[in-house]
């Protein structure tokens, strides 16, 4: 079997490692058996978004993002289409701002986002910068098994700070750091199958089980019966837990 992986503007979004997230998919995949199919593109290279199983937008600077917003507007339709259709996708802070309504910089300037998700970014004076630990929401950990894990931790850093519309639902409630904006407590978006994050880290690695979701999301489009073999998570779980406990300051 094989899981064909895009990661979109990787020379342009990929602030503080994120591209750990894909080799965290990967390996994933790999220690099951699963072949991934690793694809790149950027700044005029077509791609088949009908033809993917995961698409990962990374994080990147207000200048990067200004350089990329023309080429991404090029492939709103058939992008849309995907998502509509269940395409799953990753997208870390600045590719997260990208697929809202827009992106204000400080300087008051607006990047045009795609406008797929019911979100808005309007800078702030002060970064947003630090550790991350969130409570997941139901909508996000709605698969039947129950994972042990149910927080998410991560790292930001982001000037934007982003609102939620009617219909968006946070990946949770935020418990340690700041968020989408620092004000409402909320971190992320979900819709459908595209997950929103301001969280560094890289985050996958950080957290197998969203890794898991994420590939679990993917595998079920194809085949609703599909169900992910256990990895043996011991120490990235214990390496989780002991991060949450030392940023809550839990015994
Ligand atoms: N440039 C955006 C901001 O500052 C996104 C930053 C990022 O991707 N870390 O909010």
């Amino acid at each position: 079997m094989k899981l064909t992986i895009c990661h979109l503007y990787p020379d342009l979004l990929d602030l503080y490692g994120d591209r750990g997230n894909i080799l965290a998919l990967s390996a994933r995949c790999r220690w099951r058996g699963i072949e991934p199919v690793i694809q790149r593109a950027s700044l005029g290279e077509d791609l088949d978004f009908l033809g993917m199983d995961i698409l990962f937008l990374g994080g990147g600077s207000d200048r990067e993002q200004g350089l990329l917003v023309q080429d991404l507007m090029r492939r709103e339709n058939e992008l849309r289409s995907a998502i509509e259709s269940g395409l799953v996708v990753l997208a870390i802070c600045g590719g997260y701002q990208m697929l809202g309504k827009y992106y204000q910089m400080t300087s008051g300037e607006k990047i045009q986002g795609l406008d797929i998700l019911d979100v808005w970014t309007i800078a702030g004076a002060k970064r947003l910068i630090g550790n991350v630990v969130v409570d997941l929401d139901e909508n996000v950990l709605g698969i039947d098994s129950s994972p042990e894990l149910r927080t998410l931790l991560g790292f930001e850093n982001h000037s934007g700070q982003t609102h939620l519309g009617e219909g968006m639902k946070p990946l949770g409630k935020v418990s340690f750091g700041n968020g989408n904006n620092g004000q409402d407590g909320e971190e992320g978006v979900r819709y459908r199958n595209v997950f929103g994050t301001y969280m560094h880290g890289p985050l996958l690695p950080k957290n197998p089980h969203f890794a898991d979701l994420l590939l679990e999301l993917a595998l079920q489009r194809r085949d609703p019966n599909t169900c992910l073999m256990e990895l043996d998570d011991r120490l990235e779980k214990l390496a989780h837990e002991t991060m949450v406990k030392r940023l809550l300051k839990q015994p």
